[in-house]
């Protein structure tokens, strides 16, 4: 068993030799899987009992991998306790723009359910907790009707694999039989283009199966409700973006986005906490998905005075780098703000929620009123963390900008969504996926929280 005082380098090679080990089955071995249950556990035990260090004491790129595995390790070990766990560890699409076979591979038998969505058109497979392990980091090769495949935890003890796909389709047929005789099972699915108007109809006729919408929302971490030691503390909510089968933008060098909000989203929640006239909430503090709404809803139901969404873009133009402050508006500021809105509110999408949240028409004057209020609060804030933040970190050209992102939307929640840098940029990656910077911007955002608070907490607000 590895021990804190071993050098990084060897815990490296370890969790390196795991990955391998999972790529591998991933890939060619499919009988061989059996053996995460036995020999693998260790591994898995080894690599959660490290991963609190490791973060502590790795930079670079090898942080994300860390994490990664450190998450996966986590549900592995529930295998080696409780069985409960399934591996998905083939994968593969074959076919045409007319007939697409998914076929998934697991070390046991699973219960899955379907479910098709439109806007847009995506097949739903629902899974008991699943482990993925196909090898390809998540990159999925993608063929025929289906044009994009994710998977990945969507609620505890749940998982899900979301085919978003070219064209209305209809399942022509759904089995899983088993692979050999060693308890491996096949999952087989068969899909068939067909017309918009029978989509619609069998989209119907589920609807009357499975009730309303299908919809599964995690409810987020629980919030513990407070003692009255927190009274009279200030709220602040931080709100890692995506997570679980969201993955955010992702990038070769970079990882996933998800890693990198929590990271940094940790990082401040750090800072934060040595204030003592801050209570701090977290959306979200392992990688689970937690949808828009119920983000919004965190921060509502803690009647926070300020709620802060992390983000870490990509971008086609990759010279681009440098942070941004959003705040909530219907029109965008400029067209990269109304491309940063769009892209993170397909997170709800891409998980499979079926429906899209709405803007609700405002009847309500008073609610018009917060919501006014609100947004000057937000403004001002992102204004106190621009200049605080200027000639500290690098910021994009007009640094402060607004469109409408559906997590800045709670009508009385002062909400800001800070875009740390872009993956899409070598320079931001390497600054993101340092501790030490990661500390240096976070105590900046703190101090500009103060700076926010202050005369309000002076006023008795
Ligand atoms: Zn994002």
């Amino acid at each position: 068993m590895l021990t804190i005082n071993q050098q990084p380098t060897t815990i490296i090679r370890r969790i390196n030799t795991v990955v391998d080990h999972a790529d591998r089955l991933g890939r060619c071995c499919p009988k061989s899987v059996g053996s995460i249950h036995g020999a693998d556990t260790l591994s898995a035990k080894l690599i959660i009992k490290v991963s609190g260090m490791a973060i502590a004491l790795l930079a670079g790129s090898l942080m994300l991998q860390v994490g990664t595995v450190a998450s996966q390790a986590a549900s592995v070990d529930k295998v080696g306790e409780s069985g409960a766990t399934a591996i998905a560890y083939y994968s593969r699409i074959a076919g045409d723009k007319n007939r697409t076979r998914l076929v998934v591979d697991f070390d046991r038998i699973v219960n899955f359910k379907t479910l098709f969505l439109e806007n847009p058109n995506r097949l739903i497979v629902d899974l008991p907790e699943t482990i993925f392990s196909f090898g390809n980091d998540g990159k999925e090769p993608v063929y025929g009707l289906i044009s994009d495949f994710r998977y990945g935890a969507i609620a505890p003890g749940r998982s899900r694999i979301v085919l978003l796909t070219s064209a209305p389709t209809r399942i022509d047929q759904a089995t899983i039989k088993p692979l050999g005789d060693d308890g491996h099972y096949r999952l087989k699915l068969d899909i068939v283009k067909t017309d918009q108007q029978g989509y619609r109809e069998a989209i119907f006729r589920q609807s009357g199966n499975i009730g309303a919408s299908g919809n599964v929302a995690y409810k987020g971490d629980r919030i513990k409700r407070q003692n009255t030691r927190t009274k009279n503390r200030i709220t602040v909510v931080i709100d890692p973006g995506h997570g679980g089968i969201d993955g955010g933008a992702k990038s070769q060098k970079a990882g996933t986005e998800k890693n990198i909000t929590l990271n940094f989203a940790l990082a401040l929640k750090t800072e934060l906490e040595k204030v003592k006239q801050l209570r701090v909430i977290m959306t979200r503090e392992r990688d689970v998905f937690v949808s828009l709404s119920e983000r919004v809803a965190i921060a509502r139901r803690n009647k926070a005075k300020l709620m802060i969404s992390i983000h870490a873009d990509s971008l086609k133009q990759k010279g681009i780098r440098g942070a941004t402050i959003y705040t909530l508006s219907q029109e965008g500021s400029d067209t990269l703000a109304q491309q940063m809105a769009e892209s993170e509110n397909r997170s709800d999408l891409l998980a499979g929620l079926s429906v899209p949240e709405q803007n609700s028409e405002v009847v309500d004057i008073l609610v018009e009123l917060t919501r006014r209020e609100t947004e000057v609060f937000s403004k001002q804030f992102a204004r106190t963390l621009v200049s605080q933040l200027k000639g500290r970190i690098p910021l994009i050209k007009n640094p402060q900008r607004a469109a409408n992102f559906h997590v800045l939307r709670a009508p009385e929640v002062p909400s800001v969504l800070f875009e740390l840098g872009y993956i899409s940029n070598l320079k931001d990656i390497q600054q993101m996926n340092s501790p030490r910077w990661r500390q240096q911007t976070a105590s900046n955002v703190k101090t500009a929280i103060m700076n926010y608070l202050r005369p309000r907490i002076a006023r008795g607000e």
